[in-house]
């Protein structure tokens, strides 16, 4: 990849949506397709057909007369589309690295000019040369290191207050007798003319069968301009950045958004700059604005993680997600699962989830983990379908988002590349970090009977099918100890196989 040597024209990609991502000439046209065939090809949440679509026509009503705006069929023929209307040639434009092997394959094939991809922190470069000659690729060691050369949160070469890690101060459950955490509603996007048209547009393609989408259309929940993620995140760090950090890991019932900040969405729709999110957070614990347990525990999500999650993607290629299926899962997607239909669930947890999936197309971290991945990892659901659901369910998701967050830490599929042992948890951990066991028919504690948590059941089972898998692994080695006293697992893992796919 180079720098653009002459082009005229810049191409934007659904998810390229910053100022950023524009390295054409500064007022030089910008092309942005519109693909209906992307719609086309899976069914996805209609909160997230909403939310891509709006952001993507806000964005060519902001760049004006720059904009080279096609609709089109697909984005070969949309771009073909638009050479024409520029008169232009392939290497006259120049694109930022798309975000998905499928893309840079379309404009390497396209003949655009590529250059190094923006959105995140550290540089593709900077990934590999930390991975090289690594056994483990250890997030900790790669968030140190970008503490380290970004300078933020660190006094010299130490980090501010003496610690790496605050995770002790944080990972409280939520609090009990409390229906929520209490915290002001969030900032919410106001729908315009253009969430109208898009919404009369999906209503009339649903209509003609051409596209299917699944989940409520609720009002849009995430922000789809830049100025209105300036808003999102100004609103979260001065409402509720100060409870992130203890209460990161908790769910509860009745507060779906708790302390989070909802910028996964805009982050990855390029609308935010995560240095720009990241310094703005350093600024409010310089400020004494929120204490450093909540500064620290985000900027090591955005600057942390969601990097890690990134290049991770890159790093281990291209047939890392479809090939990836160490414990053999090849349950399919059950109907109730597939069709977000909380009605035939009992189990609270997964009903309440859900509901809430069906609701926004989005839940936070945990529901993803310990609800979601916990019950597929558990259930043995095939990897690849699972990754393909979670694409499609969720407004914030992507290919690059998937590999390491699905079929590394929530799947365990890789056989322990990324994990260093499978995300599984009984009912007790559930009980103890939500608020979900006290409304549910289910019992966390027991594992065999009518009043069995599933979760609890799964759990064992999952560890007696998969043994053989795990012998060796130290970080499993107790709860293998922990099986082999079970007296009952005969009965357990009866138990599990005769529910089979039955809503739990
Ligand atoms: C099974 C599974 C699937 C997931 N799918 C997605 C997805 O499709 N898209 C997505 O952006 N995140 C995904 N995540 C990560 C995380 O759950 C979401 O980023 C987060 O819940 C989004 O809500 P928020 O913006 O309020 O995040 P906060 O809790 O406020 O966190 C702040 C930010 O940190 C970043 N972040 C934190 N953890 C991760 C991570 N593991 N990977 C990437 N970014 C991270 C996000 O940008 C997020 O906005 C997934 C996690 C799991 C376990
Ligand atoms: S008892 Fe089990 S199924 Fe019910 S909410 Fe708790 S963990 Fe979920």
């Amino acid at each position: 990849m180079t720098d653009p040597v002459s082009a005229t024209a810049t191409w934007i990609f659904a998810d390229q949506l910053g100022d950023h991502f524009v390295d054409g000439p500064s007022d030089g046209p910008v092309i942005v397709i519109e693909s209906r065939s992307a719609l086309q090809r899976r069914t996805y949440h209609r909160a997230k057909a909403h939310l891509v679509l709006s952001a993507l026509r806000h964005r060519v009503r902001e760049l004006g007369d720059r904009a080279v705006f096609v609709e089109s069929d697909t984005y070969r023929a949309g771009f073909n589309e638009a050479l024409a209307q520029l008169g232009a040639k392939p290497q006259d434009v120049t694109v930022r690295a798309p975000t998905s092997y499928g893309a840079r394959r379309l404009v390497t094939e396209l003949g655009v000019q590529m250059t190094a991809a923006r959105g995140f922190v550290a540089t593709e470069e900077e990934f590999s040369s930390w991975a090289s000659g690594r056994k483990r690729l250890v997030m900790e060691d790669f968030y140190r290191l970008m503490r380290r050369k970004t300078g933020v949160l660190m006094d010299g070469e130490d980090p501010v207050g003496g610690r790496w890690n605050l995770d002790a101060d944080n990972r409280q459950p939520p609090p009990r007798r409390a229906p929520s955490l209490g915290l002001p509603e969030p900032w919410w996007p106001v729908e315009d003319d253009i969430d109208e048209q898009v919404r009369r547009d999906l209503d009339s393609w649903e209509a003609d069968g051409s596209v299917t989408t699944i989940g409520a259309d609720g009002p849009r929940r995430f922000a789809a301009t830049r100025s209105e993620a300036a808003n999102a995140v100004e609103d979260f760090v001065t409402h509720r950045l100060g409870q992130f950090g203890p209460y990161e890991d908790a769910v509860m019932a009745s507060d779906w958004v708790m302390a989070h900040s909802l910028l996964s969405a805009p982050l990855n729709l390029g609308l935010l700059d995560p240095r720009a999110v990241i310094s703005r957070v350093e600024q409010a614990y310089l400020t004494d604005q929120v204490p450093l347990s909540s500064a620290e525990g985000f900027i090591r999500q955005v600057l942390g993680w969601r990097d890690y999650v990134w290049h991770l993607y890159w790093h281990l290629g291209p047939d890392y997600v479809s090939q990836s299926n160490a414990l053999q899962a090849h349950t399919p997607l059950p109907d109730w699962w597939q069709h977000l239909d909380s009605g035939q669930v009992t189990a609270a947890c997964l009903s309440h989830t859900m509901d809430d999936i069906n609701d926004r197309g989005w839940v936070h971290h945990i529901p993803r983990l310990m609800i979601l991945g916990n019950w597929a990892l558990q259930q043995g659901f095939d990897p690849q379908e699972t990754t393909e659901w979670f694409t499609r369910m969720f407004v914030d998701a992507y290919p690059w988002v998937m590999a390491a967050n699905v079929i590394g830490m929530a799947l365990y599929a890789d056989g322990g590349v990324m994990a260093t042992k499978p995300y599984a948890a009984g009912g007790a951990y559930i009980k103890r970090m939500t608020n979900y066991c006290s409304e549910c028919d289910y019992r966390p504690t027991q594992r065999v009977g009518a009043d069995a948590c599933p979760f609890t059941s799964g759990y064992w089972a999952f560890l007696h099918d998969n043994r053989d898998r795990l012998n060796g692994n130290h970080r499993v080695a107790q709860p293998l100890r922990n099986l082999d006293r079970l007296g009952d697992i005969e009965q357990v893992v009866l138990q599990v196989s005769e529910r089979g796919s039955t809503p739990p």
